[in-house]
């Protein structure tokens, strides 16, 4: 077929009606209707009902397989049974999570069950978040200098960045927890303290100042 005259010639693609005599490139196509009873989709609805009822058979048949579960330490656990729907049962179903996972803070306690954290500044120093809080106080150990008599981390302004834990020179704070930060009703109780931080402390086996001969003694003979 043609327009003014030119010739009308049919490429792959909608059927070419006619060409402009101006712009060759500009032409009417017909684009071809699926007819009426195609129009209803319901062959596309059963083909998708298909697909559901066939995942829906796979997750009630096929063999399960286990899933490890985890303890709020982390520590693996429990071997639990479930199939392969994506749908996790929290909070009786947890994923596993990746060992280096960063969970709420605890502060590492010493053998006498003290706080550990000699409040050195280090980590509200380096918080990217200014999310710490420490007030210093004397420490009543002749070997301590300080200790944190507030110690305060503001969860809901925490980018778990993990920065803190790895500026702290005695291993007096981790985020090794597994523990998510818990939903709060009210700003307030998302600020983590020294008491709950400590509550979820366990003694550090770290030695206090590192090997070695402390430095008093190196001062006073600097040949040990
Ligand atoms: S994890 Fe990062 S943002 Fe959170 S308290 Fe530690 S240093 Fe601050
Ligand atoms: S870096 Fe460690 S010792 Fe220093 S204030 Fe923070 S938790 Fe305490």
């Amino acid at each position: 077929m043609s327009d003014h005259g030119h010739h009308v010639e049919q490429t792959v693609g909608p059927k070419i009606i006619a060409v402009s005599a101006v712009h060759p490139r500009v032409r009417t196509i017909q684009i071809e209707r699926p007819e009426d009873e195609d129009t209803t989709f319901v062959a596309a609805t059963a083909k998708g009902l298909g697909i559901t009822i066939k995942h829906f058979a796979k997750n009630l048949f096929l063999p399960l397989r286990k899933l490890t579960t985890r303890a709020k330490t982390g520590a693996a656990v429990a071997e639990k049974r479930r199939n392969d729907i994506e749908t996790v049962q929290y909070p009786e179903e947890k994923v596993v999570y990746p060992e280096r996972f960063r969970g709420l803070h605890r502060l590492m306690l010493r053998d006498d069950g003290a706080v550990r954290c000699v409040a050195c500044m280090c980590c509200p120093t380096v918080c990217p978040a200014h999310c710490i809080t420490i007030v210093p106080e004397e420490s009543d150990s002749k070997s301590i200098e300080k200790r944190p008599a507030i110690f305060e981390i503001d969860e809901l302004r925490c980018v778990v960045c993990g920065l803190c834990v790895e500026a702290c020179p005695c291993d007096a704070i981790r985020m090794d927890t597994g523990e998510h930060a818990h939903p709060v009703e009210d700003r307030a109780n998302a600020i983590e303290t020294k008491e709950s931080m400590m509550a979820r402390g366990i003694k550090s086996i770290a030695k206090q100042g590192g090997e070695g001969p402390n430095w008093q003694s190196t001062a006073k003979n600097p040949q040990r």
